[in-house]
């Protein structure tokens, strides 16, 4: 790793590119990868796939050389580091406690479902590492932006400590991705007890530090397995912890995940699959995917009309009102013409083009005048005069050829 790290980059797009402006370009010169590889094993992610599940670390020496580098080449470098992270933020030099035992392991998590007795997980190295970043001559801020494991994190205090006193802009990004226990399998990914546990902390060290931070945190709808009920859940779950997300994702089956398996075959594959396995719920249609976000984004009242409909299809009405425990406030009545007054409240004004009805104008159409009743011939009557004319003038006809 540091050898590849320690190459002598330019730090700038190709030439080829010229003044192009790229976004990933931009996401990326002061950022810096310290590892590679996770061993995370979320079933939606095939960083794992990619990576390996085998955290590989780059030195101290190594980050700060890049550091120094970033400062002397990067145009319009201020001094802020952007990123010291990897897939993980805080994975940095974790591993299994026994290469041997490592070599043989076919586990496809660490951490799940509980962090595995034989991973080390201090959090030193990357303390350490955060504080020597802060001491290089011409840096005022390190960030951390990568996304962070809590369930890892809590495990060491003084690391959670470091990283919320002084390297969180105000935000922190995390990812529990569901709330429910039957869809959290499905990802495995660890309960909410330590996100909960994560939080806590978190608060506590951002009041001592004299800080205002907000955790925001990360939430996936329509992976497989997870039902309405569910999603529901995970909805009501954002309401009562007043969390409104902006960044959310509906699941898309990418390459290599095991979500992906899941999503293709209708089986779990984190179960021995036979012809006999139950078939997996999978929210594929457009339509659940859809409310699936819907219910994600419960505060966004563009998506309204749709939560409504989709909270009466599933019998919950009594989430749609103005109540506290409501999900979702009830339609609108339809606004007043202008210069309307409530009923009981003063004579209301007449819309425009409004004709009254009164009981002449009533009578006046149900009954005719006479002129125009004559006028106005019934078709029976009609039918009727024809009949008696045809008749008339056969008999003229026939006295005619009589007379011949
Ligand atoms: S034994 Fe535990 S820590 Fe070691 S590789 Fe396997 S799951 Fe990971």
């Amino acid at each position: 790793m540091d050898g590849v790290f320690g190459l002598q980059y330019q730090r700038v797009p190709h030439p080829s590119y010229g003044k192009a402006k790229i976004p990933a370009y931009d996401m990326i010169r002061f950022s810096i990868n310290i590892m590679r590889g996770c061993f995370g094993g979320c079933t939606f992610c095939s960083i794992t796939e990619h990576e390996g599940r085998i955290i590989q670390s780059r030195s101290h020496e190594s980050i700060i050389n890049e550091i120094e580098d970033i400062k002397e080449k990067v145009p319009g470098f201020t001094g802020s580091i952007s990123d010291l992270g990897g897939p993980t933020s805080n994975m940095y030099f974790l591993n299994c406690n026994d290469d041997e035992i490592q070599s043989n392991c076919r586990k496809l998590s660490c951490v799940y479902p509980t962090i595995c007795k034989n991973l080390n997980t201090d959090h030193s190295p990357t303390t350490e590492l955060y504080r020597k970043a802060r001491k290089v001559q011409g840096i005022h801020n390190v960030a951390i932006a990568s996304g962070l494991r809590y369930d890892l994190a809590v495990r060491d205090p003084e690391y959670v400590k470091e990283l919320v006193t002084y390297h969180v802009g105000g935000y922190l990004k995390i990812a529990p991705e569901h709330s429910e226990p039957n869809t959290l399998s499905k990802m495995m990914k660890p309960g909410m007890d330590t996100y909960y546990d994560f939080k806590n902390m978190f608060d506590r060290f951002s009041r001592e530090a004299g800080k205002k931070q907000y955790l925001i945190p990360y939430f996936i709808a329509a992976h497989p397995g997870c039902d309405d009920e569910d999603m529901l859940s995970l909805s009501l779950w954002l309401k009562n912890n007043d969390l409104k997300v902006d960044q959310v994702q509906t699941f898309y089956p990418s390459p290599m995940s095991l979500a992906t398996a899941m999503y293709h075959s209708e089986k779990n594959p984190l179960k021995q699959i036979t012809y006999k396995s139950d078939r997996m719920y999978i929210p594929k249609q457009t339509e659940q995917r859809k409310a699936h976000k819907t219910l994600l984004r419960y505060h966004d009242k563009e998506n309204w009309p749709q939560l409504r409909a989709k909270l009466k299809e599933m019998g919950r009405s009594e989430l749609i009102g103005r109540g506290k425990e409501c999900l979702v406030a009830e339609e609108e009545a339809p606004k007043r013409q202008p210069g309307a007054k409530a009923a009981g409240h003063g004579k209301a004004q007449p819309a425009k083009g409004y004709q009254p009805v009164t009981p002449q104008a009533v009578k006046a159409k149900k009954k005719p005048s006479k002129k125009n009743a004559s006028q106005k011939q019934k078709p029976a009557a009609k039918a009727a005069t024809g009949a008696k004319a045809r008749s008339a003038q056969r008999s003229r006809i026939a006295d005619r050829i009589k007379q011949r």
